[in-house]
């Protein structure tokens, strides 16, 4: 057992044993006090002992799990269980059959920590990362004295902490309090004791009692409340068995859309591809999905009318792309400004059947919709196929950002060569966040696959998965764009329609399983047999990309400026009308001649308006424009009048702000306070790049009127940043 009550600074310790006992599912019973920021809450684990401990003969000892600043009350086995349930939720069945689960069973099952009549109290232990559970032996009454201990249902009854840091509370923008799971690097851990590892899966029901006006999101597949006369108690139940860290809670004072209804696409399962063993566990049900927004009332209107048709339109795309969506319904809930998982890096904190996303996702004419197409691929890569490892986040966050272009394409109904322009300009982009990232990146972060999740000895599960609490990490979009490259080399050999074709057969097998880059790769050579001769080539190119720094030379900003694109020539054109514009603005006024007045004004007013270049295409511009040594003011001016830039969508105001600071344009600070106090997910580069170019006293501003309010790792980074 690792000794976890040293202080592990940036790695995260995993300290179940899972080896030994095994949580099937979870009962959470929680109650939430928006005074205190505390909810007081109870567990049942309903657990069973592993065949390896029973085939090893030896007597469970204790039972470690994975929490952290929860304040315990408690802890009691209890032997008066129903147990045919508690039998049928331990056993290997399709999750099919546990829906024919009714809900008194769950009731029952919710009641037991109220109802239980023969409990005994067991004796615990807790460290900084876990908690120690094991039978009382200086009891009487031990019913344990003289067999083997099988705990087969715990209740543990404990509270949260305030500073917990699974949790934020915030409040909403209608000033109402609120409260969400944060994806915390540390996941759930300060929100209930778990089992939390990468490949340890359970199903679980939590009801959550709160005041009436309240409404309580989960990432559950069902849900019903029950109205009493000052509270409100939701019922949330999971039945596909998934990993502790997918959980994900948000309350609120929400306002709930519409509803909008997908149909399931008529996809063949049984191609060849399919393998026998998830095709039994997974029997996808044929009603219709249900899609919904839940945000402050406030912005309901707004979050509905932005969001909600592209969301299912790109789940209609996706099923086609890849397998019918695997859950039965699809919950958008729009967070506080402080939700920190628009960033440009920190792309998503996903769980099953809820999509939380920042209110940046709202702003401009154009907004940020298509960033759901990126958040829906993941249901299918990171929660119906998941890592083995978190170390390796690049296959989940490789796969969704591939995906999320092929995705949007489709949904657009893009022709072919529409769609290859388009995925060229967005690795233009990416090439150069990249780049800029490796360059200011330590080394040791850059690596895809590090070598650094150490187990406490052969075949153990307990261990450390390094510099996963780092708080740099969680803004580091290193690993995914590494891996989209990684993806995008391998669709170049292939084509890109075949390797849609390789992604969905993969999904085929795969899915409901954890894999690692093993699978992955494997399965590609697999699939394309024509490839076995190049096999050796490519697997080395493979394993440079996963193991070392920095990039391969087979990808270089070179494959994304073709001339023959026509969104690029597009850009390009464009690009050099504002070189021009901002020469001749340069030039000094005795230097002009007659009648360039009148040529300024030719030129400027030749410019296309905003509605002939996309998204992409500006801030393409923009990254272009950056590189300019010296823009004068009326080029900027120009240039923010031109494309609106001040009312634009988050991302493309990111880069003027970039511009604002790199040439001092006074005019343009609003901006930059307006986008650092709006869109804090993505503001943290802009902190760095403010230091950079000796701005600081602005930034320290800004910081100090928004410190209480901002996402917990993004304060420590800023506050670093500011006292350098
Ligand atoms: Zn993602």
């Amino acid at each position: 057992m690792a000794d976890n009550s040293q202080d592990l600074g940036t790695d995260l310790p995993l300290s179940s044993n899972v080896d030994q006992i095994l949580i099937h599912h979870y009962v959470l019973n929680l109650e939430i006090d928006f005074d205190s920021r505390i909810i007081h809450a109870s567990v049942i684990l309903v657990l069973r002992e592993t065949s390896k401990l029973k085939a090893l003969n030896v007597p469970l000892q204790s039972i470690s799990l994975d929490c952290k600043d929860i304040k315990i009350e408690s802890v009691w086995e209890i032997h008066d269980y129903p147990t045919t349930i508690i039998d049928h939720l331990c056993s290997p069945i399709p999750c099919y059959q546990r829906r024919q689960m009714n809900s008194d069973q769950f009731n029952k099952l919710y009641r037991l920590s109220n109802d239980a009549k023969l409990k005994i109290r067991l004796n615990y232990h807790i460290t900084k990362w876990s908690i120690n559970i094991m039978p009382k032996t200086d009891c009487g009454h031990n019913l344990h004295e003289r067999q083997p201990w099988q705990p087969r249902c715990i209740c543990i009854n404990y509270e949260t902490n305030p500073q917990g840091g699974s949790l934020t509370w915030a409040k909403d923008q209608n000033e109402g309090p609120c409260v969400f799971s944060q994806g915390a690097a540390f996941n759930n851990r300060s929100l209930f004791p778990c089992q939390d590892h990468p490949t340890i899966i359970a199903t679980w029901q939590a009801s959550v009692k709160v005041k009436s006006n309240y409404t309580v999101v989960m990432s559950s597949n069902n849900v019903w409340s029950e109205q009493a006369e000052d509270y409100t108690m939701f019922h949330h139940i999971m039945l596909l068995p998934v990993p502790c860290s997918v959980i994900a809670l948000a309350v609120g004072s929400f306002a709930s859309s519409l509803i909008k209804v997908v149909d399931r696409p008529n996809i063949n399962y049984n191609d060849q591809a399919l393998n026998s063993k998830s095709h039994q566990k997974y029997t996808p049900e044929n009603n219709p999905i249900i899609c919904r927004i839940y945000s402050a009332p406030i912005l309901i209107d707004i979050a509905y009318e932005k969001l909600l048709d592209s969301a299912a339109k790109y789940l209609v795309t996706a099923q086609t792309m890849l397998l019918s969506y695997p859950f039965d319904k699809l919950d958008i809930v729009v967070l506080p400004r402080c939700f920190g998982c628009l960033g440009l890096a920190r792309c998503s904190y996903f769980s099953p059947c809820l999509i939380m996303v920042s209110p940046s996702l709202l702003p401009g004419e154009e907004c940020l919709s298509y960033r759901l197409a990126h958040e829906i691929c993941h249901f299918w890569f990171g929660i119906l196929i998941g890592p083995t490892d978190w170390t390796e986040e690049w296959f989940s966050e490789g796969f969704a950002t591939y995906l999320e272009d092929r995705v949007h394409c489709k949904a657009c109904l893009m022709s072919e060569q529409d769609t290859l322009n388009y995925i060229e300009i967005c690795c233009n982009l990416r090439y150069r966040s990249l780049k800029s990232e490796l360059e200011n990146t330590d080394l040791s972060l850059q690596e895809l696959r590090p070598k650094t999740t150490m187990m406490n000895g052969k075949d153990s599960v307990t261990g450390i998965i390094k510099s996963a609490l780092e708080p740099v990490k969680s803004f580091l979009q290193v690993h995914y764009l590494k891996g989209y490259f990684l993806l995008y080399y391998l669709s170049k050999i292939v084509g890109h329609n075949q390797f849609d074709d390789y992604i969905r057969s993969f999904v085929n097998k795969y899915c409901f399983q954890h894999v690692n880059c093993k699978e992955v790769f494997d399965y590609y050579f697999d699939f394309f047999p024509k490839l076995r001769n190049q096999e050796v080539t490519i697997r080395a190119t493979i394993k440079e990309w996963l193991d070392n720094a920095g990039l391969p030379e087979q990808i270089n900003l070179q494959n994304f400026e073709c001339m023959g694109n026509k969104l690029y020539l597009q850009v390009h054109n464009e690009y050099k009308r504002w070189i021009r514009l901002n020469e001749y603005n340069r030039r000094k006024p005795r230097r002009i001649y007659r009648g360039s007045r009148k040529r300024r004004k030719a030129l400027a007013d030749n410019l296309p308006s905003i509605a002939n270049l996309s998204i992409k295409q500006i801030i393409l511009l923009l990254e272009m424009l950056l590189e300019i040594e010296c823009l004068t003011i009326t080029t900027l001016k120009k240039l923010c009048q031109y494309y609106h830039l001040e009312n634009a969508n988050p991302e493309i105001r990111h880069r003027w702000c970039e511009l604002v600071i790199k040439h001092r344009y006074i005019n343009g600070y609003k901006n930059i306070e307006n986008l650092l106090i709006e869109d804090q997910g993505m503001g943290i580069y802009l902190y760095g790049e403010l230091v950079l170019y000796d701005l600081k006293d602005l930034a320290s501003k800004i910081y100090v009127g928004i410190q209480h309010e901002m996402d917990r790792d993004a304060t420590a980074i800023v506050a670093e940043l500011l006292s350098s």
